[in-house]
């Protein structure tokens, strides 16, 4: 007992405690690895994209996520947003936080929160008052959310897409979003003194190099090709949205890479950085 609670207390005082949602589920209701959507929770309180937020969190993590940055607005990404505020409506004491650029805002206003496809939530309120806000950042400015600090940077897929530092004062993750090849989130990178963890997607297997450059994501090769602008070493890599159908494949490939520290992001495992 006494370990677990020595665990607690670090985890209070050093850790980021960062978790990848499950999004597919087998027939007995367990979780697989195979990432469908995208979710991060961070120390159980601020949502990085929203894609399983409403079909995996537990009823106290539901408690607690007030704050949710939205990187970009493809489906696998926001998927069950709607169903996350549909499903607190009622109970809701302060608005749901939607930080994103005004960009996406738009995107998100104009394609899904448009009466037709779900409620427009940032018009509505309950007893208590509104239950879903926008808090727009602009890429290159650091914002707060929730304990955290984030700077946001535009990165290179097909719609306006942002990847991200946050930090808690101690620890820092960078997560790139989905990109392919990109500039500035390594400039951002590189300038910040230390990074702990580089959360960076690996989506498509070698052989799909054509379609993973036209839809704007990395394979393993391209990503071998893009770490060599990182200016950090000894940081844990973490890759994430391997594609499921390929996801075999893909792991083969960057295993075969032999980057030290690198390894595909555990699906539901609360990591603490
Ligand atoms: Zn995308
Ligand atoms: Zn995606």
């Amino acid at each position: 007992m006494a370990f677990f609670g020595l665990r607690l207390f670090r985890y209070g005082t050093d850790h980021v405690k960062i978790q990848l949602l499950p999004s597919t589920f087998d027939a007995e209701g367990h979780a697989t690895q195979e990432q469908r959507l995208t979710c991060y929770l961070v120390d159980d309180r601020v949502a990085i994209d929203a894609g399983s937020i409403a079909l995996s969190m537990t009823p106290a993590q539901r408690n607690t996520v007030r704050d949710i940055i939205v990187t970009h607005p493809h489906m696998d990404h926001i998927a069950s947003l709607p169903i996350f505020i549909d499903d607190l409506f009622g109970f809701l004491e302060s608005p749901i936080r939607i930080h994103a650029t005004p960009e996406v805002i738009e995107l998100l206003e104009r394609d899904i929160f448009n009466w037709t496809v779900y409620p427009r939530f940032s018009e509505l309120r309950n007893e208590h008052g509104p239950v879903m806000e926008y808090v727009p950042f602009r890429a290159g400015e650091e914002f707060r959310v929730a304990h955290l600090s984030v700077t946001a940077v535009n990165v290179n897929h097909i719609v306006p897409t942002v990847g991200m530092i946050v930090s808690d004062g101690r620890t820092t993750i960078a997560f790139s979003s989905d990109t392919a090849e990109t500039e500035e989130f390594w400039k951002l990178v590189n300038a910040t003194p230390h990074v702990d963890a580089l959360l960076i997607e690996s989506s498509f297997p070698n052989s799909m190099a054509k379609l993973a450059e036209d839809s704007r994501h990395f394979t393993p090769e391209s990503l071998a090709r893009e770490l060599s602008k990182l200016g950090h070493n000894g940081l844990d890599i973490l890759t994430v949205h391997l594609k499921p159908a390929y996801r075999e494949q893909v792991a083969r490939e960057l295993r075969a890479l032999a980057i030290p520290r690198l390894e595909i992001m555990e699906i539901g495992r609360a990591y603490e950085i």
